[in-house]
């Protein structure tokens, strides 16, 4: 019989196929049912406008065989089947529908990966074999057909026998190699578990014989094998189910075994939509961070299903970083079986969709939040800093997404408080959100500044961890509330605007600059404060650059080594204020050493290291 050719692009890819080196050959079997599903779908929707037609949905299976002596796999349906025409135009080439950006995509490059990230349909098929034969009967046609074709040199098309409608499909497994296994495929276990993984959720049955064995009938206590036809996939869909006919037990185990975790989810979400885009997604956010969660090689995403089949296991783009813990997946029968990698990115139904779920998301926590406090805390030890990252790295356009979910302890009381409730209990009279950097709520409470603020009867924010004053800085206000460091220099005016401090300010002038030239550019200002109050000295800082921030910039490997602009503030209202004015006109030497020595004091106090150790011990000496 003459052999016809295949029409150029298909021939390209035929041989692409044939001498894959993808790694993700048993994606064939995925194509191969989900194209199996189509034909019965097909068929299936013909049936339910023609009554004569007289088949109902659990007429229709998909069916697995295996030939374990000749490795031969073969996938039938009882699906709408082909006739020659049929099978010439829908094999022969490239099918139109998706493939349409494959063909394109292939033409660019010859990388076999580009297999892997499109569904490229029956012709994966020659990835794991050589002689591919498919025998179709078209439903309400007598006469059956019998496709072949040994690869790229082209197929034959001819008349045969076939019981009933549908489709069979014939591989002969590749001989295995070193690094290719094809003979796995004749595996039961490994059939079951590429439908498990793949095409679970296919509407119909996906029936094999599966071996088992029992106990004899007799007594001798030996077993037997017997095979037993078994339905492989679940069908139903867990996130297609009414979420009230789902147990929490179900969800977790689904969760568990999906996700590879040991624990059950801190959270399920279940959610569905309809209309500008329509998808169903299950979402969990696990019980703990996975231990690579804050690393460069964690990699967030959601599986994507379309309709029921598993078309990218690993999704970005549905998911934000700052929600990256999420685990889960999205069914959407938006989205095209064969839909790219780069085409999915700019997908408007993907998009509108990954916005919704962001949506869905943040409101579910925020009920969290306010109906399960527990919970909540629970989830932010593990995931806040990731809020926080996120509400950095976005340069202000995640503020109003993400500034309801952070959390800080702060002075009022030994607990996490949001920013809401911070402002909640703001007095009348206060102007900022103030904020103190430190390794622990205990040191912050002890700075010299702390002290003045809470006696006003302000609260004050703790940021203990390196993200958090980038994250205020970036965020800049809640509300309509400017957040303030108590670092800051200019944290308070009010009273620096009396007479008598201003007067102070004018007395003291040529004596602080005086300490600041004996300091020799380590601080930029020496001046009074009046909001120190049992502390002598404190450091803050001018400019955006705080101490805070200075320590974590160092902290990081490459970075310049950068200065906070200090500011060496003295407590015009201590005993060691009036000390100081009488060295000035008495003994400048020692005012000088006085002056290292608070500077000194400062730095120890805000968990800074101090220049020269050995001085200080010294002059500690020199002066008691
Ligand atoms: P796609 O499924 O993206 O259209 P394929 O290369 O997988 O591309 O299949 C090409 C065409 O062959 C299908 O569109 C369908 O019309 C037909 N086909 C494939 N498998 C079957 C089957 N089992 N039963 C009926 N038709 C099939």
């Amino acid at each position: 019989m003459a052999k016809k050719q295949f029409k150029a692009e298909s021939k390209r890819l035929l041989d692409l196929m044939i001498n894959s080196i993808y790694t993700h050959k048993e994606i064939f079997l995925r194509e191969l049912i989900s194209n199996a599903s189509d034909a019965i779908d097909k068929l299936y929707y013909h049936s339910l406008s023609d009554g004569s037609i007289g088949l109902g949905r659990d007429d229709f299976y998909i069916r697995i065989e295996t030939d374990k002596d000749n490795g031969i796999l073969k996938i039938s349906d009882n699906g709408c089947g082909m006739n020659k025409d049929e099978l010439e135009n829908n094999l022969g080439v490239i099918a139109k529908s998706g493939s349409l950006n494959f063909k394109q995509e292939m033409e660019k490059t010859d990388d076999i990966d580009i297999i892997g990230q499109f569904g490229v349909g029956f012709y994966s098929a020659f990835m794991v074999s050589d002689d591919v034969t498919v025998v179709s009967k078209k439903f309400d046609e007598d006469q059956a057909y019998k496709w072949h074709s040994t690869g790229a040199d082209g197929y034959t098309v001819e008349e045969c026998e076939k019981d009933g409608h549908g489709t069979v499909i014939t591989l002969k497994l590749k001989e295995d190699t070193e690094d290719e296994h094809y003979s796995d495929y004749l595996d039961e276990y490994t059939l079951e578990r590429l439908v498990k993984k793949y095409s679970d959720y296919i509407k119909y049955p996906i029936k094999m014989d599966v071996t088992r064995s029992k106990k004899k009938d007799d007594d001798s206590g030996e077993f037997e094998q017997y095979t037993e036809e078994t339905v492989l996939n679940s069908m139903v869909p867990l996130w297609k189910k009414n979420k009230n006919e789902v147990t929490d037990e179900e969800y977790n185990e689904f969760y568990k075994s999906y996700f590879s975790d040991y624990n059950d989810p801190l959270k399920v979400i279940n959610t569905q939509a309809e209309g500008a885009a329509t998808y169903n997604a299950l979402l969990f956010i696990p019980s703990k961070a996975p231990y690579n969660f804050y690393n460069r090689d964690y990699e967030k995403g959601l599986k994507l299903y379309s309709n029921g089949v598993l078309i990218m296991d690993c999704c970005k783009d549905l998911i934000s970083d700052y929600f990256g813990f999420v685990k889960g997946l999205v069914d959407s029968q938006d989205l095209s079986l064969n839909i790219s990698r780069e085409m999915l990115q700019q997908d408007r139904q993907l998009k509108l969709i990954a916005s919704r779920l962001e949506k869905k998301i943040k409101s579910e926590l925020l009920s969290m939040l306010r109906n399960d406090r527990e919970k909540y805390e629970q989830f932010y030890e593990q995931y806040g800093l990731q809020l926080k990252y996120g509400l950095y790295s976005g340069y202000g356009s995640t503020t109003e997404l993400l500034s309801d979910l952070i959390m800080f302890k702060s002075s009022f009381e030994d607990k996490m408080t949001t920013l809401e409730e911070y402002v909640s209990r703001m007095k009348e009279d206060q102007k900022y959100i103030y904020y103190a950097c430190g390794e622990t709520p205990e040191q912050i409470k002890r700075l010299p500044k702390a002290e003045g603020i809470i006696d006003k009867g302000y609260e004050i924010l703790y940021l203990t961890q390196d993200v958090d004053e980038f994250t205020v800085k970036i965020m800049y206000k809640y509300g309509e509330k400017e957040f303030r460091s108590i670092a800051a220099e200019d944290v308070e005016t009010e009273s620096e605007e009396n007479e008598q401090f201003k007067e102070k300010v004018e007395n003291s002038k040529n004596m602080l600059e005086f300490m600041k030239e004996s300091l020799e550019g380590e601080v930029s200002e020496v001046k009074i404060s009046s909001t120190l109050k049992n502390h002598p000295v404190c450091l803050t800082t001018k400019g955006e650059l705080s101490l805070e921030m200075e320590k974590v910039l160092n902290s990081m490997p490459n970075d310049k080594s950068v200065k906070a602009q200090r500011v060496l503030e003295i407590n015009s209202d201590h005993p060691i204020f009036e000390k100081l004015t009488g060295l000035y006109s008495d003994d400048k030497d020692k005012l000088k050493k006085y002056a290292t020595l608070l500077y000194d004091q400062a730095l120890l106090i805000e968990g800074l290291t101090i220049k020269d150790p050995v001085e200080f011990s010294q002059l500690i000496c020199e002066l008691i």
